[in-house]
């Protein structure tokens, strides 16, 4: 039986820059496969991060991630209305406490104008107070970049992939690229599913994308995990960071961001903790405690009891301190590896780079008349006269989940649009049910009765999750205040 495929283009990796670069291939003719290990899109390093669209000021000039933030940053906007997956551009401030920190303040604003960020403000106290009325008020000086944003970056992430779709990109999920080799044209990539055939491929790999060119021989960079453990606060404290809020870097490092999410929620993290384990995603009650204490300098009044989850995300840091984004000595073989912060970002001029890449390797940039740039939303907003109730019989009314307002018709529509989904995770990233106070205990069941009748399953076969699964030291940790506490 011959179970090779052939394809153009195969993307190994369904993070935030295989999906990218997904879409922005699919503007083009030509036949595009896209490979996942895990069982849906945004399963890495794009599920757990700040979600921050970075104003592009930090990252050093000349460096990648200095080229690619400031242009992703200004593609996010246009982005937004096209894919609808929910962008907020609420500025954010680099916040300092002395002369000296003022003198931070003032380098990044010089890296920033040379990274063309000329949007850049020094600010002085009152008016830091005036636009954000709950930092510590022993503050002096802030980074104002009003152009920085945040974004849910999963469901950045599964937008790209689902309009990629739409045109024409396959997606294959629970399918893990295990070897690769070279030939006359192109490639023979290997999975635990079977063979595919590509002219070109693209190492899109996250954690793993030193492990891919591997594969080829080739030993050019090695990736590792670097952790970063989050803290999530219930809506009601959303109100005390109208924006992102960061600490002056020092030597001892970035310090603790604050930040509003996209969704209203407050959000406290990361730390950065070399692993060994690139699947080490589990949190740690010193360093939530750490968090706490270390964001408590920027705003002093959140209430721990508060805490909703805590959460953990691994950077894919490289050795070359950089991305690597280039064609490597193996003609037709990308690597697009160790895209760690700000990844997100960066992920809309980083995918339309490497098409330009592919084209000067010889892949014909044809445009496809039939390219549909638009995806609709799945969350519908719900205004003031919304008449929703638990058990309505209008699927359009019927709320599922109550604490984040989530109606059956959300939860259906999330389920058929071309990625096949079978767990409450899937779910859940894609319409926040189970994500608001009550994390799952009102909702859990009335959304697996859904998923199995929708996908035609028995109950017992709708699993929570894949892999990075909420352990159960993480459900311990979400009970971490207590012991600050006592
Ligand atoms: C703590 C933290 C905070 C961050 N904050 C921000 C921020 O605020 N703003 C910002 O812009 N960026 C931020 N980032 C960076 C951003 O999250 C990453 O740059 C981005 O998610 C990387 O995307 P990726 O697609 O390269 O990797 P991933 O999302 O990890 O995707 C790689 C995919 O490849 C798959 N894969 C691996 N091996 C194989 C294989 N053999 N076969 C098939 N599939 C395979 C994996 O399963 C995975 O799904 C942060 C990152 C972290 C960890």
């Amino acid at each position: 039986m011959n179970n090779k495929k052939n394809y153009d283009v195969i993307i190994v990796g369904a993070g935030v820059i295989g999906c990218s670069i997904a879409r922005e291939l699919s503007r083009y003719k030509g036949r595009v496969l896209l490979l996942e290990k895990e069982n849906d899109v945004s399963n890495g390093a794009s599920k757990a991060n700040s979600g921050i669209v970075h104003g592009g000021y930090d990252a050093k000039h000349g460096s990648l991630k200095g080229t690619f933030s400031r242009k992703g940053n200004r593609m996010f906007a246009q982005l937004d209305k096209e894919l609808n997956f929910g962008y907020l551009e609420c500025g954010s401030m680099v916040l300092g406490y002395n002369e000296k920190d003022l003198g931070v303040l003032k380098a990044l604003m010089e890296n920033g104008s040379k990274n063309r960020v000329d949007d850049l403000r020094i600010l002085e106290h009152d008016e830091i107070v005036k636009m954000e009325p709950h930092v510590n008020p022993e503050v002096k000086y802030a980074l104002y970049c009003p152009t920085a944003g945040v974004t849910s970056p999963y469901e950045y992430t599964i937008a790209l992939a689902e309009n990629a779709i739409h045109n024409g990109v396959v997606l294959k999920l629970n399918t893990e690229v295990i070897g690769i080799e070279k030939n006359e044209h192109g490639f023979t990539v290997e999975t635990n599913q079977a063979k595919f055939e590509g002219r070109y491929v693209i190492n899109a790999a996250g954690l793993y994308s030193d492990t891919i060119p591997r594969m080829l021989g080739l030993d050019e960079f090695s990736i590792h995990p670097r952790r970063g453990e989050y803290i999530l606060l219930n809506k009601n404290q959303g109100h005390l960071a109208n924006g992102v809020l960061f600490q002056t870097p020092s030597d001892k490092g970035k310090g603790i961001l604050v930040t509003r999410t996209y969704h209203g929620n407050l959000m406290l993290g990361p730390n950065a903790q070399e692993v060994d384990d690139a699947e080490a995603v589990g949190t740690s009650l010193d360093a939530l405690v750490y968090i706490v204490n270390t964001a408590r300098q920027s705003v002093k009044d959140f209430d721990v009891k508060y805490t909703l989850t805590s959460f953990a995300g691994l950077r894919a840091s490289s050795s070359r301190h950089d991305f690597i984004i280039e064609e490597s000595i193996i003609k037709g073989f990308i690597n697009v590896a160790g895209i760690e912060s700000p990844g997100i970002t960066s992920s809309p001029a980083i995918a339309v780079h490497v098409a330009g890449i592919l084209e000067k390797s010889g892949f014909n940039l044809e445009k496809k008349e039939s390219f549909d740039c638009n995806r609709k939303p799945i969350i519908i907003p719900k205004d003031d006269g919304f008449t929703g109730r638990v058990d309505d019989p209008d699927p359009e009314k019927n709320i599922i989940c109550k604490c984040e307002l989530v109606t059956e018709a959300e939860i259906v529509d999330s389920l058929h649009r071309g990625i096949l989904i079978e767990h409450i995770d899937g779910v859940k990233r894609r319409t926040r049910c189970t994500m608001g106070r009550c994390q799952g205990m009102f909702c859990t069941p009335r959304v697996t009765k859904i998923i199995a009748r929708e996908m035609n399953i028995d109950e017992s076969e709708v699993t929570e999750r894949g892999k990075g699964s909420l352990a159960l030291p993480e459900r311990e940790n979400r009970m971490f205040w207590k012991k600050i506490e006592s």
